[in-house]
């Protein structure tokens, strides 16, 4: 069944940034049932052979509906992939992750690649129902950027941490499977490449992470700035730095308050877990704790 509010949710939780079907103009539908297995198996890279003629959305958008259209008139439903990656390392929504894609077909019935590791076996020799398509909208000589690679990566690894495709689906390009040059060889020798920084997406997460003797020495640089400035932004943090000013005694606690405060804001466990923080966390972490240092 196809699950669309479901796959973004799933998606947004992961922090995956992805310009949605209306929004670039998508004229099809793409609710109807075509039956595909979740999580996935395999990913594989194609492109399109389109032009991309700018590195604006406005071209984009246009490419996205020309890929579309063309996706359209060969098969009948929609885009043949799931998602496009552009040269500008936008990703583009193509045809949902749980209604099968049209593009992937293993011609050569191989259940191994040659050249990458991951099985290639499908119910029917049918890709699309196992595995899910990524299209770079260019044409073959066109350069494969590294913000390409980075979305691509991004993309799949989201897939895996949310449960979307299996922590085994490894990367291929559709000549893996098919008498095709598709991805193109300068896509296709990137492949190792991409698929290393999927995995270091899926143990990391999109966010930077931040380990607990980074936190302290966050908690620490923090202190030693709002200590050396002149004036607090707000009341909170000017009666802090005057009350730490006035007494060494005061500004020792107000450094624990705060590393401490950081510390419980920031790590859902104690000892050296990895978190994943945001610039946002640590300004409330820290604003919590100079209301509590102060008692204000
Ligand atoms: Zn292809
Ligand atoms: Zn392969």
């Amino acid at each position: 069944m196809t699950a669309i509010d479901w796959e973004r949710r799933l998606l947004a939780q992961q922090g995956l940034e992805i310009r949605q079907r209306h929004i670039w103009g998508a004229v099809q539908g793409y609710g109807s049932d075509r039956d595909c297995e979740v999580p996935a198996t395999a990913f594989f890279l194609h492109i399109a052979v389109v032009d991309d003629p700018g590195d604006l959305l406005g071209t984009e958008d246009q490419v996205a509906r020309n890929i579309e259209a063309i996706g359209q008139s060969r098969f009948g439903s929609g885009m043949s992939y799931n998602a496009l990656a552009f040269n500008t390392g936008r990703l583009y929504e193509a045809q949902p992750l749980t209604r099968r894609g049209t593009h992937t077909v293993n011609t050569f019935e191989r259940t191994h690649c040659p050249t990458h590791p991951g099985s290639l076996t499908a119910p029917g020799w049918n890709n699309n129902v196992n595995a899910r398509a990524l299209c770079l909208p260019q044409q073959v000589d066109d350069p494969v950027t590294d913000a390409q690679i980075d979305a691509a990566a991004r993309w799949a690894a989201v897939q895996i941490r949310a449960g979307l495709a299996a922590p085994w689906a490894r990367w291929h390009g559709h000549r893996c499977v098919t008498a095709k040059d598709c991805p193109g060889g300068r896509a296709f020798d990137r492949i190792n490449e991409l698929q290393a920084l999927t995995e270091h997406y899926v143990k990391n997460g999109l966010e930077d992470i931040v380990t607990k003797d980074e936190m302290n020495q966050v908690a620490d640089m923090v202190v030693d700035k709002l200590l050396a400035a002149e004036v607090g932004e707000d009341r909170t943090v000017k009666a802090a730095l005057r009350m730490a000013s006035k007494a060494p005694a005061a500004a020792r606690d107000l450094q624990r308050t705060l590393t401490e405060k950081i510390q419980s804001a920031l790590l859902s466990e104690p000892g050296d877990v990895a978190v994943t923080v945001t610039a946002e966390q640590i300004e409330e972490a820290v604003k919590a704790a100079l209301r509590e240092g102060t008692g204000a």
